[in-house]
This record gives C-alpha cells, structure tokens and sequence, in this order.
C-alpha cells in the first residue's frame, strides 16, 4: 500500500519507531506519545477496508468515518456493509462522516443519520466527523446533540492535527513537526485513497487512476446486471 505519498506502513512505523501508540477519541489525554489515527471516507469503502488490513499487520487501530448520503459511494450496499462490519469486527471503530451542508436544520439531520447508523450497523455514534467542515462547526467546540466531534478544541486545537487533505501534507509532514521531536499528542487525517495507488507522481495522476478503478468496477456491475453488457468486458 503506496503512492506518490510514500508507504502507509513506513508512516505508521514511523510513528511506533518514535514512541507513538495508537489510541481512539474517547481515550485521548493530551498526554505524550498518544497518536489518534482518524479516516474519513470520502470516496470508496474498499479502499477503507484495504488500509484497515494493513493496519491490523502493524497493531494500529483506528477510527474510520462514514458518509451516509454521498454521490462516491452507499454505505448500505451489500459489499460496503460487509465491508464496514469487518472494520468493527476487527477491533477498529467506526461512525459518520457528517456533511452539515445537506440539511438547513443540522442538528435534526444529524440525528437522523445517527438513528440511520445505529439500527443498521448496531454500533453507538459517540463522535462523529464533519465532512468539510463549515465555519461554525469548525469554530464550535460543544458536542452536537450530545456527541463529540473531532474539530473539538481538544482533538483539533489542544493536540498537534496533521491532515493529508488534498492529498498533501500542506502545513507540514508530520515527521517534521516540533511536536513530533517531542513526541507531543498528535491527531492524525488520513484519507486512505491517498495511499492506495503504487506509481503514481501527484494527486491528480492518483484521482485518474482511482476513477478508472472505479469505472471499470461499475462496467462490471452493470454487465452483470445486464446480460448483453456482457460483450464489453473482456474475457
Ligand atoms: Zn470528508
């Protein structure tokens, strides 16, 4: 599991190699050495799913989050629910990816989401992520209807936050950091399909890459879907 990026294993030894241990929101302290591995999934379930096996090979557990009404992907088709379910299956944690954007009243959407989440996947939402986060959730430090989230001052301003947004460490690898040298509480953004395409020189090679994947897996859907489709995939 590589990219332009660099290898997610290498990155995550990295981390284990300096004195961090890999912990989940609700345990976070501030305390030396704590690294909160978070996912949002903004594109592809599987990809979600592929980096999770990559990390039960080094020990890491981390937190993945879901959107639940996205044009990228449907959280509840057969194969992501698998999916999903073998994340928590495996000791990781998972929950919403929130985008605010869809509803005028947030907090009534939020709810609904969380209902949604809740009876399908049978796991309590105790924090949740915002999807392209406006303003005044980015600047909100207080739980929305009871639940955490993570641009709370206490995972996003308190502890260093260091994101591959855009596919780019833009404000700094983490290696690089002050925190870093000091092994100082880290919350760590990684989108795993960043990391999944070997060979690739930038970001935009990776998204052409990553779109063809994922045309070739909607002609095979609807081929199988559609029998005379069948003459276009190649046997
Ligand atoms: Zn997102």
């Amino acid at each position: 599991m590589e990219s332009y990026l660099g290898k997610y294993a290498a990155l995550l030894q990295g981390f284990a190699f300096n004195g961090y241990r890999p912990i989940f929101f609700d345990q976070a302290t501030g305390a030396t050495g704590e690294l909160i591995v978070r996912h949002d999934v903004d594109f592809d379930v599987k990809l979600a799913h592929d980096m999770s096996l990559a990390e039960d090979a080094l020990g890491v557990k981390a937190t993945y989050f879901f959107l639940m009404r996205s044009d990228s992907y449907n959280p509840f088709s057969r194969a992501n629910a698998e999916y999903i379910h073998s994340i928590h299956a495996r000791g990781h944690r998972v929950s919403i990816h929130f985008d605010p954007t869809h509803y005028e009243n947030v907090e009534q959407g939020f709810l609904e989401e969380k209902a949604l989440f809740e009876s399908y996947f049978g796991v309590p939402v105790t924090v949740m992520s915002v999807h392209r986060p406006n303003d005044f959730l980015k600047n909100c430090d207080a739980p929305l209807c009871g639940v955490e989230h993570t641009y709370q001052n206490k995972y996003f301003k308190d502890i260093k936050y260091v994101s591959d947004s855009q596919g780019l460490f833009r404000f700094g690898h983490p290696f690089e950091t002050e925190e870093w040298k000091q092994t100082k509480a880290m919350h760590l953004l990684i989108h795993p399909l960043w990391w999944m395409y070997p060979n690739t020189k930038d970001n935009v090679d990776l998204l052409d890459r990553f779109v063809t994947e994922r045309a070739n897996r909607f002609q095979a859907h609807v081929a199988e879907n559609c029998i005379p489709y069948r003459t276009r995939i190649p046997s």
